[in-house]
């Protein structure tokens, strides 16, 4: 039963990734996206499928706003006139992650 799980952004399917070994997250038990549950037996990291889906999209979200501060800050580095602060790398622990491929 190796039923990957994955979530699809911008109309492109992205495997979900346990946030502390980065391997695939797979459903335990029933494979059923509303009631099932997925994660990561070896690291005992196992939710809701639905929780795990909100932990990813709020990954993904934050992911997509660092990717901007990320682009910004590269800009300003080669600008005289440009500076830049903020983040630009994920600064909470996310048990699930997806690898958008940026
Ligand atoms: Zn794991």
């Amino acid at each position: 039963m190796a039923d990957d799980i994955s979530i699809s952004i911008n109309e492109q399917s992205h495997p979900i990734l346990c946030g502390t070994c980065q391997q695939p997250i797979a459903f335990i038990g029933e494979s059923n996206t509303d009631t099932g549950k997925a994660g990561c037996v070896p690291c005992d990291n196992i939710a809701d499928i639905q929780e795990v889906l909100k932990m990813v999209a709020e990954y993904a979200k934050d992911e997509g706003q660092l990717m901007f501060n990320r682009m910004a800050r590269d800009v300003a580095r080669q600008s005289k006139i440009m500076s830049f602060e903020g983040q630009t790398s994920q600064n909470k622990a996310h048990r699930f992650v997806v690898d958008l491929k940026l």
